[in-house]
Order: structure tokens, then C-alpha cells, then sequence
């Protein structure tokens, strides 16, 4: 694709990244087919294509966000699935985050927009306000019908909507301190708590740290880390998600000056794909840049680090396995093979739903800003996966367990419970009460 930038646009570093990704697209149009906001609303403006002429145009004119590029931007999933299809390896990534950026900066949402963003960007990060906010939401879910009736609130609707009917007690897994392996130590690693998911479903990190202790990995749940900035991230905030990203930094370089690590372990594919980004995030940095690298080469989601581990293989357990790949696995990381593999290593029989490749809307606060589509995306990703029959859904992203489960009735688990259970661990709670 032909562009028009001036030299004095292209001092930007911002925008002189944004030209070259720009200039990769061929406006080949394959990237419409698996687009999910294409596919379900059939607009060419809510396609990758779409969004990245209106991008280029914004940018190039130096004008600010207009509604009409916010509407078709914020409509976007940042599910990546267009990164994965694109035969010109067009870093969308990068380009729509530097549009969000952007809008950020130039544009005025209207007042109730603006407050629900605040409310998210201020509590969800961390967990403390987030419980809080669990348990109210869970107070107010009766409201929810109401709210929606309202344009403006249908936001708040969705996110009572999606309060958990039960809240989990804090759990010990995210308290920091070192874990001596029962078995003898072969590595060592650093997992992340981070912030909703050790609120809504704390068994995650517990299976973690039972199956890696079994294992002999010392793990280290290290003091002061938090949010990955993801969240804030995506609503195109940079300061406050770049301070996430070095506070988390500050923390991990400290781990690996004190006793090294062999991997920072990441249980939610959301989190992983963002940390595995810092480096890019970072990269203007100077204080940082380095630093930042160097965590996220060691960044690894929980079914990579456990297939460089051996696991050994189990008889058939006769349990049949949906496996959910998340936009974040097998777009955001390209982690496709190994969470299967271990799963069907682990005597589970696995499937795959059709339209793998499509989100099912959960996309960190998405399904709360956008809960029309969300819904769409959700029954459409619930049909796909209640037609294999399986017994049990399996995922790596606490997202899609949120949204998913708000859909079926099928039990539906983090990859790494099931893998826990087949190793020795104690079977999850959401099986044993089938
Ligand atoms: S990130 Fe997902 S929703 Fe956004 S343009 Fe790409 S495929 Fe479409
Ligand atoms: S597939 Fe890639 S090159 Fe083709 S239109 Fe989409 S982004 Fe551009």
C-alpha cells in the first residue's frame, strides 16, 4: 500500500512504525474471511482491511479520531486473527494499538463511555477493587435486564451479567513466597498472579503450582507484581499500561538477578500475549528497553514451559475434551499443538470445535463495551462447541472461561486443571459436582 507521510510525521517513532506496516498490505482481502466482526456484521469498515484504510487515512491527515473510525476501532477484538491469516505479514498488532493510542489522545467519548472506561481502568487491574466489585455486581445482577433496556447502560448490564454466581475464597496461590518442589529440583521459575484471574478462578494458579511442585520446579510468586497492563492496554491508555509493564519488569529482573529464572510461567494467554510484547512496548525506553526484553524471551504460557518438561503418557481416561483455542494462544502466540498435545498425552480424548480460529467475544473487556457483538460471537462459539459432545471444555484464557461458561452447561476448565488432575492432583470441584 502506497503512503503519504511527511518527514516530520515519520520523527515519530509511533508513526514511522505505523508506515511500515502499512506499506506491507496489499489490500488482498484475505484477512475478511476469518475476520469475526466481518463475518458476523458483513461491513467492510468492520473488516481488517477496513479498519486499516481508516487507520492509514487518520494517521496520514495528522487529523484526530473521528466517530466513525472509534466506532469501527472499538469494534475491533484485537483477536489477531487477521495477523495469522494475512500472507503479507501485516503486524495489525501494532498498528491498531497505535490507533487506539491515538483515539485516546484526539477524541472525546461521550460522558458515559468515558465513565464506564474509568470504572474498568480502575478496578479491574486490581484485585482487591476487583473482589469488591464481584461481590457487588453479584448484588446488583437483578438490575442487569433493566440496564440493558438502556442504551448508554447496556455496558453495565453485561458486566453484571458476567459476575460470577460465586465468588472464590482468596486463595494462597497468590500470596508471594518461594515453593520448595516435593519432588527434586530440576528448575525454577516465576508464575504470574496477576489481577482478575486470581479473583474469579484461583484453582487455575493452585493447579499450577501443585502439578510444577510434583514436577520439581521451584516456583516463586514474586512480591509486588500485578496487572500486565493488558487491559488498560487495549483501551489504548499507554502510560498507565507502559507503568504496569515496568513495575512487573522491576520485579521479574529482580528474580533473575537473585537466583535466575528459567521461565516467568503465564497462565492466561491474554497476559501472556501483552508480556511477551514488552519488549516492543518498552523498546522507546531507555531505562527499560533492555530489561524488558530479556523478560519477554523468558515469557511462557503454562503449556509451552510444561511441554519442554516430559510429561509422561497416560492411558485413555475415556473423558472427551473440547479444547477452546484462545485469540491470545493461537493468534497473540501461536501456540497451537501444545496444549493438545498434553491433553491427549494426559489420556484425554480431545476435539475440536469448528471455526476454531473465530473469538468467542470474550476479549478482555469486549464483552462488556461491545455486548451486542460479544453475544453474537459467544452463542456462535457455545453451537461450535456443544456439536463435538464433549464432556469438557478446555482453555488458557480466563476471558474465554468467563464468557464461555456464561453459555453452556458444559463444565469448562483451564487446560492445566485437567493436567494436574491426570498427574496426581485432586479432581476440579466443576467435574466432581457433574
Ligand atoms: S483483530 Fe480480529 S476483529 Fe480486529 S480486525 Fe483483526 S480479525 Fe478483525
Ligand atoms: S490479508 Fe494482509 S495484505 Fe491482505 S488486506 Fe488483509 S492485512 Fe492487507
Amino acid at each position: 500500500m502506497q503512503t503519504s507521510f511527511t518527514p516530520e510525521q515519520l520523527a515519530d517513532p509511533h508513526v514511522a512504525e505505523s508506515e511500515k506496516i502499512l506499506r506491507r498490505c496489499v489490500h488482498c482481502g484475505f484477512c475478511t474471511a476469518t475476520c469475526p466482526t466481518y463475518v458476523t456484521l458483513g461491513n467492510e469498515l468492520d473488516s481488517p482491511r477496513g479498519r486499516i484504510y481508516l487507520i492509514k487515512d487518520m494517521l496520514e491527515n495528522g487529523r484526530a479520531a473521528d466517530e466513525e473510525v472509534v466506532t469501527h476501532i472499538d469494534r475491533c477484538l484485537s483477536c489477531l486473527a487477521c495477523v495469522t491469516t494475512c500472507p503479507s505479514g501485516v503486524d495489525y498488532m501494532h498498528l491498531v494499538d497505535h490507533a487506539r493510542v491515538h483515539i485516546e489522545k484526539t477524541y472525546r467519548r461521550p460522558l458515559m463511555d468515558r465513565l464506564i472506561r474509568d470504572l474498568l481502568a480502575a478496578v479491574l487491574p486490581h484485585p482487591a477493587r476487583f473482589r469488591t466489585a464481584v461481590v457487588l455486581a453479584k448484588l446488583g445482577r437483578p438490575f442487569a435486564p433493566l440496564l440493558k433496556r438502556v442504551s448508554a447502560l447496556r455496558p453495565l448490564g453485561a458486566m453484571l451479567d458476567l459476575a460470577p454466581a460465586s465468588i472464590a475464597r482468596p486463595s494462597d496461590a497468590a500470596t508471594p513466597g518461594t515453593r520448595v518442589p516435593q519432588a527434586e529440583r530440576r528448575g525454577r521459575v516465576a508464575i504470574l498472579s496477576g489481577c482478575a484471574q486470581p479473583v474469579l478462578d484461583p484453582g487455575i494458579n493452585e493447579a499450577t503450582l501443585r502439578l510444577l511442585s510434583r514436577l520439581g520446579i521451584e516456583v516463586v510468586v514474586p512480591e509486588g507484581e500485578g496487572c500486565c497492563g493488558a487491559l488498560v492496554h487495549h483501551m489504548g491508555r499507554e502510560e498507565p499500561a507502559l507503568d504496569f509493564a515496568r513495575r512487573n519488569v522491576d520485579v521479574w529482573i529482580r528474580e533473575i538477578d537473585n537466583g535466575g529464572l528459567d521461565a516467568i510461567i503465564i497462565t492466561a494467554s491474554g497476559c501472556g500475549t501483552t508480556i511477551k510484547d514488552y519488549g516492543h512496548m518498552l523498546r522507546l525506553d531507555p531505562a527499560y528497553a533492555e530489561k524488558a526484553a530479556k523478560v519477554s524471551a523468558l515469557a511462557r504460557d503454562i503449556t509451552e514451559y510444561l511441554s519442554t518438561l516430559d510429561l509422561p503418557k497416560l492411558e485413555p481416561k475415556g473423558l472427551n475434551v473440547a479444547y477452546h483455542s484462545a485469540c491470545s494462544m493461537q493468534h497473540g502466540q501461536k501456540i497451537t499443538l501444545a496444549p493438545k498435545s498434553l491433553l491427549k498425552a494426559a489420556g484425554f480424548t480431545v476435539r475440536d470445535p469448528a471455526e476454531g480460529h473465530l473469538c468467542c467475544g470474550s476479549a478482555g473487556t469486549y464483552n462488556i463495551l461491545q455486548p451486542e457483538i460479544s453475544a453474537q460471537l459467544k452463542a456462535r462459539k457455545v453451537r461450535n462447541i456443544e456439536a463435538t459432545k464433549a464432556d469438557v471444555i478446555a482453555t488458557g484464557n480466563i476471558g474465554c472461561i468467563t464468557q464461555i461458561a456464561t453459555g453452556t452447561a458444559i463444565p469448562i476448565l483451564h487446560t492445566v486443571e485437567l493436567l494436574d488432575w491426570a498427574y496426581g492432583g485432586p479432581e476440579p470441584q466443576k467435574l466432581s459436582v457433574r
